[in-house]
């Protein structure tokens, strides 16, 4: 049995980064940006209106004056002759401050009449200019590798890219094993149960930018595992669920290892999920997960998670984890790393679920939070901290 730190060690060194790939720009939130986008002119290009309003020399600026409307600047069109003393132009948001310019009356401080506007004494502070590359410069750069969010889009399109250099999506093969198993709107017979750990990982590896697919459930035959061990040969990464402890029916471990599975480990210190096995069968890494729904969950996010990251070019580090006050008292934890799921309360303390049996996914689906307790961490006080791993991070 190895620790959770040096499982995930091993389980880095199962796959190197994926190559890269052109995407457009409207298709690349979510992906790991695989090349620097670098700005190849400032933002804003020349010094710009902040408001509408009238653009004039700063020594003619003072409440009462009146100056000489000469012209009209709308964003999009610049106004190109120069501004003397005496004089304004009528901008508005966005608009090129013409030459001679440096300040802008806000319109609701100036009152108009035909070509002339007087300056009303609410005359505020500000010049109302956006200075030309006040928000990014020519060579700037968004730099990857990062997973692009919403605001780093708009920010690479105000660079101008309009196609982004990503990471190719890893191509994950799901496999659900078990004779007991049907799939979710199938009819079960009396001694079968629903299948659900698979959907639930194809959610969490779909908004790690994963491209999931669900083999068809494979029985607890040599037959019918290898068979679909094979189906997963074109994969990045086989996720293989159930059939990993040491009972008669686990044969998940011999037929991988039949198909030529180098094992990186078996069994890790940790619960719930101690029977993860994970491996390489020739180009495709593999993890194991144990078969209990939420063993496999947990499983999932500790160890596949950030391996998908890393083959995204995102740094190899384990998934972050956040402290937060204990709303009770815990007693001291076992030999195995503990993760339990917990909700936070209002106060912001993390309360545990008074069961942790890995089989209750309802009480999965009302944790937001798992408390994280390393392996014989000594009893914890109310009020003490402990690290926490929020769900979902990245699905919810
Ligand atoms: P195993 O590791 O195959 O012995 O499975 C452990 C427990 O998890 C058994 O009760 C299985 O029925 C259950 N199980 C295995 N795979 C799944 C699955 N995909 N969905 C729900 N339960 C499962
Ligand atoms: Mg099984």
């Amino acid at each position: 049995m190895i620790s959770v730190a040096d499982a995930l060690k091993h389980i880095f060194s199962l796959a190197s980064p994926l190559p890269s790939e052109p995407v457009p720009i409207s298709m690349a939130a979510g992906r790991v940006l695989a090349e620097d986008v670098v700005a190849i002119r400032d933002q804003p290009p020349f010094a710009a209106s902040a408001m509408d309003g009238y653009a004039a020399r700063a020594p003619d600026v003072a409440p009462g004056a009146t100056l000489k409307v000469v012209g009209e600047a709308p964003a999009g069109r610049m106004w190109t002759g120069r501004i003397e003393a005496g004089e304004c132009i009528r901008v508005f948001t966005g608009a090129p401050i013409p030459d001679g310019a440096d300040h802008v009356v806000i319109q609701e401080d100036t009152r108009r009449t035909g070509d002339e506007i007087e300056i009303l004494p609410t005359l505020g502070d500000g010049t109302n200019i956006r200075p030309a590359g006040g928000d990014f410069r020519a060579g700037d750069r968004l730099t990857a590798p990062r997973r692009l969010t919403p605001g780093d889009i708009a920010l690479a399109a105000s660079m101008n890219a309009g196609i982004l250099t990503v990471a190719r999506r890893p191509v994950v093969a799901l496999l659900a094993t078990g004779n007991e198993l049907v799939a979710p709107g199938e009819t079960p017979a009396r001694d079968q149960i629903v299948a659900s750990n698979t959907y639930a990982l194809k959610a969490m590896f779909e908004a790690e930018g994963a491209d999931v697919s669900l083999l068809p459930i494979a029985r607890d035959t040599a037959e019918s595992l290898h068979l679909s061990v094979q189906l997963a040969k074109h994969a990045d990464l086989l996720v293989t669920v159930g059939g990993v402890s040491v009972g008669d029916h686990d044969l998940v471990g011999d037929v991988t290892e039949n198909l030529g599975m180098e094992r990186a480990f078996h069994k890790v210190a940790m619960r719930p999920g101690k029977p993860l096995m994970a491996g390489r069968i020739g180009k495709t890494a593999m993890v194991g997960l144990p078969g209990n729904p939420v063993s496999s969950i947990v499983c999932g996010m500790l160890f596949v998670l950030p391996l998908l990251r890393a083959m995204q070019g995102l740094p190899k580090v384990q998934m972050p984890t956040v402290a937060r006050p204990l709303a009770v008292d815990l007693p001291a934890n076992g030999p195995r790393a503990h993760y339990m799921r917990a909700s936070i309360a209002d106060d912001g303390t993390v309360r545990p679920f008074p069961s942790q049996d890995s089989s209750l996914l309802s009480i999965l689906a009302e944790a937001t939070h798992l408390i994280v307790r390393p392996e014989n961490d000594g009893p914890r006080m109310a009020g003490e901290t402990v690290e926490t791993l929020p769900l979902w991070a990245g699905t919810a």
